[in-house]
């Protein structure tokens, strides 16, 4: 097949690592939130500074288009290039917080949820705060001028941002807080300036155009170009840094950014509050605006309807009648008398609007999140309960205060007259912000016709009608590039194309986006969205869930998974076949399913809660055969057999390194490891050896009234629980269990049979689900004797098992992993000394399922002085025993924990083979949390 020459170019400028051209990549890394698909030829990862210059001066040069990307959680479809895609990577995730976190400079590539989590010490958040900022990336957040729940008028990037280190398409750098590169710049771009010094005369010299411009920018407004920029301020590069913020990458690249960030109040009270209709919401906007009020969420019936049902939501809501609507009010202050002044206030001043319910405000940590639960599931909801094959688009329209209610009546009219009564309608009532949902099915004409004719009735009665805005805050994209004309008329729409035109003369930057005079484009490039299957068909391609998933630097994230399954089933589809053959996924089963570790953490983040994993681990159930079923049956069969294998042969690798050194036996397992081909596991000096055999049932202590625990040793830990490297002078991981329990005073039982147990996790994971049934079914029997139906607590010592115990086995049996039963049984039964360390802690997937990152954080803060966990470190990428054959996912999931560990010098966590992958990449020996207590409680007792 010819090459491409673009790729040969882009071959010479960028090494093989940075530089993605294989169809797969294209595919899944071009792939944004929106309706619309375009596929790269090309994806650059750049940097730093130096390598966007270089690429932006050959695209200018060679005329070759290009897209910037940061997150990719865009919906207008501002993020997809069928030239260029440039990704910024890891090397723009720098922060500098100045003045207490007054200001703050972060690179283009931190999300906006590190960015917070910086902040938060310093009681000081970013002022742009969309639903997605745990994802979006400055780059994105700034080009978008995204905004959220709280005052996005006020607090968005074009008022909250103070500097910018920007690239110009020609590659020009301009860093508008240094006084020089300002100075440069005006000579060098003399011309530009010259231009948008003549656009502001334009606009300045007509009050009708000036005054225009000015009363549109009194809502949200990120329809077009932010031309507000023009009327705001004077000197050019004031101007010029104002245009990029909602410029959607289409006017230069920004590199990093300056904010001067918002005070976050610690207090924080809300209310829920019921309404007869959406026009009886709307006339609060005027006295609310007049409050310290820090969010004003409005939801419609529709909106409420969707999660009415959900566990956990307040029983009213299923009462309310048809028509009715909510509103959702959140203050916050330093101290309560402020807080309770605000409130008063509030109260006060919607005294006289007839609400169903009484105005009452809670500051009860548990109500405070069951209200801000119904705002933020009712999107989920919405979403997850739509068709299989229909698109999932969410509007954003803003309307002045006074008219708000007006124009939420006569929008509710338009979608039911256009079929999509359905629709789910939500919003930030203090910048008349509202955003609604349509499903529609754009695989057909039919559908998007429909569609179509929706947008051009929607136009006209935002537009045309009510003066509102098309776009409060998402961008305009290719979604509303064909509707900025109507928005804005004909001479300040010139003003923008001359803006794009002297910014980027040879239209490479995201061309097609903001400004395109195609008046179909927005029903161009749709996605197909097939029905691929039941587990994946829900997702709206947001990306919520890259930002965790181990595999995301290494091979896919859970959304390009689904991407490209997607794409396997549309293709198949197309030639005839109902089903997708084993030959189709082969060819992709490195990057699609070998290096998933199945951890599920992609569900946690994701609003339609989907598990990719389960997708990989049903391809895996689909794959095995025969012979690998028949051997999968024989281990769940002889598990006593099999640990006392592993106990046997775990321990001569380490007694042969006695002798050779671990640097030399390592180098030859390494060898090993790679001529196996797949076959043979990587040994490493932490590979556990094994355990020694518990012989007996029970282990008694002193005393009638001892408390008992059934204690079970998972057949991970009764095979491989003993020590490795570092581990000098301890026990192993049973042994060591036993030694705390029963300085904790209590009677240990163990269940019968034990040697042939196992919770049933790891054939699972393989997707092996009848032997892991099989386990499952005798671990309940086993557990439930041994522990008398559940009268007694059980106790087991690897996380990731313990959850799968909770998922699968009767709910009578009270189940703990070792940190919730130290923590919530032992911590005040033992004589704990704080021991001078400072110690890293890793919270598995597992974890933080179970919501056990506070229990941890408590027990090992009982145990030492310091305790420090690891930013952006989630799944270790170890999964089970994938680490042993799949090393490659455990490093890049863990690249950044040697930074993260700063000055720990032992590492703790609650699941050995989490702690195996964990010691290779730290430096440090991670062991068991049990092993810190029992360091910390007195002198170990030993039983084996
Ligand atoms: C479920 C859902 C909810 C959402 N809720 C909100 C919301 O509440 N409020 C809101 O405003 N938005 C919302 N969004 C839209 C979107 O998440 C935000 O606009 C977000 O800020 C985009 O950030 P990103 O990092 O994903 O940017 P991307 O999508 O990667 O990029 C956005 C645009 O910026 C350009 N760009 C990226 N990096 C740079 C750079 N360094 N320099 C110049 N241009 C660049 C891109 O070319 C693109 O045009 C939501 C999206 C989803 C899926
Ligand atoms: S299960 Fe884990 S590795 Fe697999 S897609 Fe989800 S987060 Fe990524
Ligand atoms: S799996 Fe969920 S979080 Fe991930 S892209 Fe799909 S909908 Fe979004």
């Amino acid at each position: 097949m010819k090459r491409d020459p673009l790729i040969l170019q882009l071959s010479q400028l960028f090494p093989s690592e940075q530089l993605h051209t294989d169809p797969l990549s294209c595919l899944t890394r071009g792939t944004d939130a929106g309706l619309y698909r375009l596929v790269p030829k090309a994806v650059v990862r750049v940097n730093n500074e130096e390598e966007v210059i270089r690429l932006l001066r050959f695209c200018y040069r060679e005329k070759r288009s290009v897209t910037f990307r940061a997150a990719g959680t865009s919906l207008s479809g501002q993020t997809i290039s069928d030239s260029i895609l440039m990704e910024a990577g890891p090397g723009f995730t720098f922060t500098t917080l100045t003045d207490n976190g007054q200001t703050a400079t972060f690179g283009c590539g931190v999300r906006g949820s590190v960015a917070n989590r910086q902040l938060a010490r310093f009681s000081r958040r970013l002022g742009p705060k969309p639903a997605s900022i745990n994802t979006a990336k400055i780059g994105g957040i700034i080009a978008n001028n995204a905004s959220g729940s709280s005052y996005g008028i006020r607090h968005n990037s074009y008022h909250t941002v103070r500097s910018m280190r920007i690239i110009l398409v020609d590659g020009t750098l301009l860093d508008t807080a240094d006084k020089e590169s300002r100075n440069t710049f005006l000579t060098s771009h003399r011309e530009l300036c010259g231009e948008l010094l003549q656009l502001r005369k334009k606009v300045i010299g007509n009050p009708e155009i000036r005054d225009r411009i000015s009363r549109k920018f009194e809502l949200k407004n990120t329809c077009g170009y932010g031309v507000n920029a023009l009327v705001d301020f004077e000197d050019p590069v004031d101007i010029l840094q104002h245009l990029m913020i909602g410029s959607e990458g289409t006017l230069g690249f920004i590199s990093q950014a300056t904010f001067e960030t918002v005070h976050d109040a610690p207090l924080k009270a809300t209310a829920l509050v019921y309404f007869a209709n959406l026009h009886d919401v709307c006339d609060t906007i005027l006295p609310l605006r007049s409050c310290e009020v820090h969010a004003a969420e409005l939801m419609d019936r529709n909106a409420l309807r969707a999660v009415e049902q959900m566990e956990g939501m307040p029983p009213e809501l299923r009462q309310l009648p048809e028509g009715a609507a909510a509103l959702l009010i959140d203050t916050a202050a330093d101290n309560r008398d402020t807080l309770d002044a605000q409130i008063r206030d509030i109260e006060q001043k919607l005294a006289q609007i007839p609400m169903l319910t009484p105005l009452r405000f809670t500051t009860d940590p548990a109500l405070y999140s069951c209200y801000w639960n119904v705002r933020n599931g009712l999107f989920t909801s919405a979403a997850a309960t739509r068709p299989a094959h229909t698109a999932c688009i969410i509007e954003d329209v803003a309307f002045r205060g006074e008219i708000l209610g007006n124009a939420l009546g006569d929008l509710r009219e338009l979608l039911v007259r256009t079929g999509y009564d359905n629709a789910v309608m939500w919003g930030h009532l203090l910048d008349g912000n509202v955003h609604f949902t349509i499903f529609p099915d754009i695989n057909n004409h039919e559908g998007i016709d429909r569609y179509a004719h929706f947008m051009e009735e929607l136009s006209e009665l935002v537009v045309v009608s009510y003066e509102g805005s098309l776009k409060a805050e998402h961008g305009t994209g290719r979604n509303m590039a064909p509707f900025v004309e109507k928005e804005w008329g004909s001479e300040i729409y010139s003003f923008m194309k001359r803006i794009k035109q002297v910014m980027d003369p040879q239209g490479v930057l995201n061309p097609g986006v903001v400004i395109n005079d195609d008046p179909q484009l927005f029903i161009q490039n749709l996605k197909r969205i097939p029905a691929a299957h039941p587990l994946i068909d829900k997702c709206i391609e947001c990306g919520f869930c890259e930002a965790t998933c181990p595999s995301k630097d290494l091979t896919l994230t859970p959304r390009q998974r689904i991407v490209a399954y997607r794409h396997l089933a549309e293709s198949e589809a197309a030639a005839g076949r109902k089903k997708i053959t084993a030959a189709a996924l082969k060819a992709i089963a490195y990057p699609l399913e070998e290096t998933c570790a199945t951890d599920g953490l992609c569900r946690i983040a994701c609003p339609v809660g989907i598990d990719t994993g389960q997708l990989v681990k049903e391809l895996r159930w689909q794959q095995h055969g025969r012979i690998a079923n028949a051997l999968a049956t024989f281990i769940a069969g002889h598990m006593g057999e099999m640990t006392a294998l592993l106990r046997t042969i775990l321990p001569l690798p380490h007694a042969m390194a006695k002798v050779t050194g671990y640097g030399s036996l390592e180098s030859i397992m390494r060898g090993l490891f790679r001529v196996g081909n797949g076959l043979l596991p990587l040994w490493t000096r932490h590979t556990p050896s094994g355990s020694k055999p518990i012989r007996d049932h029970r282990f008694t202590v002193a005393g009638e009234d001892a408390p008992r625990v059934v204690y079970f040793p998972s057949c991970i830990t009764r095979s491989m629980g003993g020590p490795s490297a570092g581990y000098e002078g301890l026990s192993d991981l049973p042994a060591t269990m036993l030694s705390l329990l029963h300085k904790a005073g209590y009677t240990v039982i163990l269940p019968e049979e034990r040697d042939k147990l196992c919770c049933g996790m790891a054939f699972n994971s393989k997707g092996f689900r009848k032997q892991a049934r099989r386990k499952e079914q005798e671990l309940n029997e086993a557990l439930l004797k041994a522990s008398n139906n559940g009268a007694l607590p059980v106790v087991c010592d690897m996380s990731p098992c313990l959850l799968h115990m909770r998922e699968t086995l009767d709910p009578r049996l009270k189940l703990y992993d070792q940190v919730s039963f130290i923590h919530d049984f032992l911590l005040d039964r033992l004589h704990l000394v704080k021991l001078p360390l400072t110690v890293a802690l890793h919270v598995t997937c597992s974890s933080t399922k179970m919501d056990l990152t506070g229990q941890l954080l408590r027990v090992a803060s009982s145990c030492v002085e310091k305790v420090v966990i690891p930013e952006d470190v989630d799944c270790c990428g170890w999964a089970g025993d994938r680490g042993f054959f799949y090393p490659e996912l455990n490093r890049s999931a863990l690249g950044s924990l040697k930074k993260g560990i700063r000055d720990a010098t032992e590492g703790y966590s609650n699941s050995r083979t989490c702690e195996i992958g964990l010691s290779m990449q730290s430096g440090l020996t991670y062991k068991s949390i049990v092993y810190l207590v029992d360091k910390a409680s007195e002198e170990p007792v030993h039983f084996i």
